[in-house]
């Protein structure tokens, strides 16, 4: 299944990720951690975009379009989970001519709504693993043991270089900008799902979780 997790930065869709590629068989593609990627090698594409990411932009379509063909070009497996992607209108027609190219189309796009105000305390408490990348949260998702990350105990702990307010202001205009049309666009596919992402972690993961079961179990058939 081609799954697509769309909302706005800080509403938890990576941590819902996480959670479900470790219960469920999905290749986890984040545009995101794959430009963070490209910047911590500092390739030629990670120093291009760095000062466009750091400053809250978008990085073009182009660009992206690229990075994903390249992420999954040699993938065999049959879920696909993409967080943050498609971002744009166009992003999001290219990618249906790519899926097409392969005989496939998106099965479900999840979208997590959330307000503003929450956004911005969830984006601005949050911290991540050096090691493997797991996403924590001062308030409401720290590690079970202090500074110890659940996944692979490593101790050492960063926050995002455009998780600042500044950044945070931009990247949400580009979302009401270009993102939230998504939400018709594929709400006239009739493949949106909405997510109440104002709940509690668990909550959140049980309506998701609700939401997929009959669709995973539909797909093993
Ligand atoms: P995220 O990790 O999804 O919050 O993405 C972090 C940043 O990466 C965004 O603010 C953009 O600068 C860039 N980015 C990630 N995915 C996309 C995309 N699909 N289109 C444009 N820019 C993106």
């Amino acid at each position: 299944m081609i799954l697509v997790f769309l909302g706005p930065p800080g509403c938890g869709k990576g941590t819902q990720a996480q959670y479900l590629c470790e219960k469920e068989d999905f290749f986890h593609l984040s545009t995101g951690q794959a430009l963070r990627t490209e910047i911590e090698a500092q390739s030629p594409l990670g120093i291009r975009i760095q000062d466009t990411m750091a400053s809250g932009n978008y990085v073009d379509d182009e660009t992206i379009l690229e990075l994903v063909e390249k992420n999954i070009a040699q993938l065999k497996v049959k879920n696909v989970l993409f967080d943050g992607f498609p971002r744009t209108l166009d992003q999001a027609r290219s990618f249906e001519k790519l899926l097409d190219r392969q005989g496939k189309k998106v099965g479900i796009v999840a979208y997590f709504s959330l307000s503003d105000e929450v956004l911005v305390e969830r984006i601005v408490g949050r911290f991540n693993c050096v090691r493997c990348g797991r996403v924590y949260h001062d308030k409401n998702n720290r590690p079970l043991v202090d500074n110890v990350c659940d996944i692979c105990g490593g101790t050492q702990f960063a926050r995002r270089d455009d998780d600042t307010a500044e950044s945070l202001k931009q990247r949400l205009e580009k979302y009401y900008e270009s993102t939230r049309l998504l939400v018709d666009y594929y709400k006239e596919k009739k493949v949106l799902v909405e997510i109440d992402a104002g709940q509690t972690l668990d909550n959140v993961t049980k309506q998701l979780m609700k939401t997929l079961e009959p669709r995973l179990s539909d797909d093993k058939e």
